[in-house]
């Protein structure tokens, strides 16, 4: 009988029999993806940078900061799946190049969304790490194409999407020959509506025994509002997260995309130094 609650599970017969690749019994160990400078896996590695691409000087400017502190992955998007076909939409293989001139000068590696099978090639020139966003986590032709990809994979839950069904989109991924998939969980659908999203840090212990691929949290789509964020980014460290995706952009107000949840460089550098002496506590190695 195939079991489905988190209760249910130890590490010898909780995964469902649907999981080949990505399952904990296939693979015992945890896996750690090398990507850019550093790797996400065993460990506490922290992403950030702007949800879009919106100028060079943006760019520059937040790779020089992350850079500075010690951030060796820098996100953001060129390519923006909004809800509103009237929203900034990214600018497209424009922005590509800002975040590729971004790590020429400062070493960032690069984080960014992939939306359409057309700018796959394009992406993973310019990416360390290709995201696949919540609203792609079901486009099963773009889930295969970027199993046929060179570069790791941040896959995002999505937002109503059980464990079992993003473990089976990541399963496309990894059957496609891409071995290198961190998930992201970035909060669920509910009915509160005092934050974006609801934050599911259960996953994390709930995901350990299922499987090997490291997951990380986006605190930011999460709650949608960054005097939460600190919050749970802190919490997620303390759940046994591989790390965080956090929205961070040099002047917030001015953002052209999810500026009400994004931090600005001084309360990224508050939260930065509350994150080192958590994960000192907890003899957690952060990068
Ligand atoms: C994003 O990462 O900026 C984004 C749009 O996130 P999500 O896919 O989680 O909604
Ligand atoms: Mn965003």
């Amino acid at each position: 009988m195939r079991k489905t609650a988190a209760t249910d599970c130890d590490h010898r017969d909780c995964d469902s029999d649907a999981l080949r690749w990505t399952s904990r019994r296939q693979h015992p160990a945890d896996t750690q993806v090398e990507c850019a400078n550093t790797r996400i896996g065993g460990g506490f590695t922290l992403i950030a940078g702007p949800c879009a691409v919106e100028s060079e000087r943006q760019v520059l400017q937040t790779a020089e900061f992350l850079s500075r502190l010690g951030v060796r992955l820098m996100r953001g998007g060129a390519f923006k799946p909004r809800s509103s076909p009237y929203s900034f939409q990214g600018l497209g293989l424009e922005g590509l190049q800002m975040l590729q001139r971004a790590r020429q000068e400062f070493g960032v590696g690069i984080v960014t969304e992939v939306l359409d099978i057309e700018h796959v090639g394009r992406v993973e020139q310019v990416a360390d790490v290709i995201q696949l966003g919540a609203r792609s986590m079901q486009n099963y032709p773009l889930l295969k194409r970027v199993g046929r990809c060179e570069k790791p994979v941040l896959l995002k839950r999505g937002m109503s999407a059980t464990i079992e069904e993003w473990l089976l989109a990541a399963e496309y991924v990894l059957g496609a020959g891409n071995p290198r998939v961190i998930l992201c969980e970035r909060g669920v659908r509910s009915f509160g509506d005092h934050a974006r999203n609801v934050l599911d840090l259960s996953v994390v212990p709930a995901l350990r025994p299922r499987t090997h691929l490291p997951v990380v949290i986006d605190p930011s789509h999460a709650s949608g509002d960054a005097r939460l964020v600190p919050a749970l980014a802190q919490a997620a460290l303390a759940a046994g997260a591989d790390g965080l995706l956090i929205e961070v952009h040099p002047n917030p107000a001015e953002a052209l995309c999810d500026g009400p949840q994004a931090l600005d460089f001084k309360a990224f550098e508050g939260l930065l130094a509350r994150l080192r002496s958590i994960a000192a506590a907890l003899s957690v190695e952060m990068r």
